[in-house]
């Protein structure tokens, strides 16, 4: 995509999406991290649905910590790989608490060094946080990356590479947003509204389907 066009594309999904932001519910880094890990392979919308339980009745790393196995997986069982996950967060917490302080780490070494925490998940935490800018890749951004001709990349990390030298850092986190906002309402996996979507002066795989 030539520079003109990559203007063009921050320009329209800044009009179309005013306020970037995450979907998922959160209200403090314990339950931002939280709430990414289940959010893998899974919706915002079902996270939501069982997220308010989990936080009230385990609202801190210390509480999650001590939890019974057993008992985080009767609460997220709607979500995708719940076995997988509760031992996640249990393991995830007890090393929090241990190592950290009770704390989300700060840097990508030490995030990615927490049970269940991937690079995506690690770029996730530290764009909302703000501490150094990110452009993590979901399923959303890997599938518009190559339809709107951004990255031929095999791999989400290769895509997240290719996006990182188009635009300039300080779009990134907004950008990300965007792009999953337009993954999510125009540009479906198997349904993309070609006909209505704003950017298809600039898209070079309009008509995919
Ligand atoms: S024109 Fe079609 S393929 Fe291109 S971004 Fe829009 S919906 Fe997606």
């Amino acid at each position: 995509m030539t520079p003109k066009k990559r203007a063009l594309l921050i320009a329209t999904l800044a009009e179309l999406y005013p306020e970037p932001r995450s979907e998922l519910d959160f209200q403090n880094e314990y339950q931002l991290l939280i709430a990414v890990m289940l959010s893998a392979q899974c919706t915002d919308k079902k996270v939501n649905q069982v997220t308010p339980n989990l936080f009230k009745a385990y609202p801190s790393f210390k509480v999650l910590s001590q939890a019974k196995l057993s008992e985080i997986e009767k609460i997220i069982r709607p979500i995708n790989y719940y076995k997988t996950k509760s031992k996640n967060l249990i393991a995830c917490a007890e090393r929090v608490v241990e190592q950290f302080k009770s704390k989300v780490p700060d840097s990508h070494t030490d995030l990615t060094s927490l049970p269940g925490v991937g690079n995506k998940t690690a770029n996730v935490i530290l764009s909302e946080k703000g501490v150094i800018p990110a452009f993590p890749v979901d399923t959303h951004i890997f599938r518009l990356a190559h339809r709107l001709g951004l990255s031929k990349g095999k791999t989400p990390d290769l895509v997240e590479v290719d996006l990182r030298k188009a635009f300039p850092s300080v779009e990134w986190r907004n950008l990300h947003h965007r792009i999953i906002f337009h993954g999510r309402r125009v540009c479906g996996a198997r349904n993309p509204q070609c006909a209505a979507c704003e950017l298809r002066s600039i898209c070079p795989k309009i008509g995919v389907s």
